[in-house]
């Protein structure tokens, strides 16, 4: 890979991947309510699969699929003593699908045992982000990811810093209101962040295009560094603008998943809104990656098949021989 991430976006736009653990529940490789990434040594296979999927639609960056990969999360599910080696899988399995082709993200996430003023809590946190970015050596920047709280985020950027000299990608994750749990505004997390040293900021899951928008504005308008929007493709409302907190999660998320169509149309608002990192998060598949790299002029059409609509040999053609009419 000639250029880094940083060099990418002073050229123009980066999209990045979509979604990975939802949609492997959904396809029964995850145990819902854990979402723990063990399958990397259980069933590479099926994380291959979602990286390739997300490399053909056109994405240019391929997170390592760790999410929720820490220490404790994992012992939830049996995997504690396999956390290094199931990190260092994930990384191995997505820099052999990205080849030269796409740059790979590290990736950590919230731990769930982050505390405000607990010497002790942050610690242990400190301890797995440590044993996270150790094992997923040879990616091409990290990406700190899915933080309600602003406190966790930035020790995650801190870990991140003093253990490698890697460009580094924050993002945080608003729920019900526009302050993290500890009660820090996107505007001042943008700012924050970057004064501590991160490369990139900005937003991720949670809410859907239209409930982040808001805050990717308040983002934007406090700092002048790389921004960075992934918005979840699971439809919110104003009165539940995440989707977590909807009834429908975890398992009857599929009348809510947006139409590529709609991911289309966040790419080009994102685009207009001066998000330099546009991506996708939890319900966001390789269809829908595929319409957001057309739109922004990132998609190589492959040239297997053209319509034919006076003889048509599909109900497609057909159709376009109708709408044409
Ligand atoms: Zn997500």
């Amino acid at each position: 890979m000639a250029k880094g991430i940083l060099e990418q976006l002073a050229d123009g736009i980066v999209l990045g991947d979509g979604g990975y653990i939802v949609e492997l529940e959904r396809r029964g490789y995850v145990v819902a309510g854990a979402f723990t990434p063990e399958l990397a040594v259980t069933h590479p296979d099926a994380i291959r699969e979602m990286h390739r999927e997300f490399l053909m639609a056109g994405a240019e960056v391929l997170q390592v699929m760790a999410f929720y990969g820490s220490r404790e999360k994992l012992g939830t599910v049996g995997y504690a003593d396999k956390t290094f080696e199931i990190n260092r899988a994930a990384t191995r399995i997505v820099k052999e699908v990205a080849g030269d082709k796409a740059l790979v993200a590290g990736d950590l996430s919230a731990t769930w045992k982050w505390e405000a003023d607990s010497p002790a809590a942050q610690a242990r946190v400190t301890g797995m982000f440590d044993e996270q970015i150790e094992a997923q050596e040879g990616v091409d920047f990290f990406i700190g990811e899915t933080f309600w709280y602003f406190g966790e985020a930035l020790l995650c950027l801190e870990r991140i810093k003093a253990k490698t000299n890697l460009p580094t990608m924050i993002t945080v994750a608003f729920r019900g209101s526009h302050q993290t749990d500890d009660d820090v505004t996107a505007a001042e997390c943008a700012k924050r962040l970057c004064d501590a040293g991160a490369d990139i900021v900005g937003l991720n899951c949670m809410r859907d295009p239209e409930r982040m928008y808001p805050l990717i504005e308040e983002m934007r308008n406090a700092t002048g560094a790389y921004l960075a929007a992934q918005p979840v493709a699971f439809r919110c409302s104003d009165e539940v603008p995440w989707f977590t907190g909807t009834p429908a999660f975890p398992d009857r998320l599929e009348p809510n998943q947006l139409t590529r169509y709609e991911m289309e149309a966040f790419a080009y608002k994102a685009k207009d809104m001066g998000v330099n990192y546009i991506g996708s998060c939890c319900g966001s598949g390789a269809s829908h990656v595929r319409e957001m790299a057309r739109a922004l002029g990132k998609y190589d059409e492959p040239e297997v098949w053209q319509p034919n609509p006076d003889d048509p040999m599909s109900e497609t053609e057909f159709n376009w021989k109708r709408r044409q009419a």
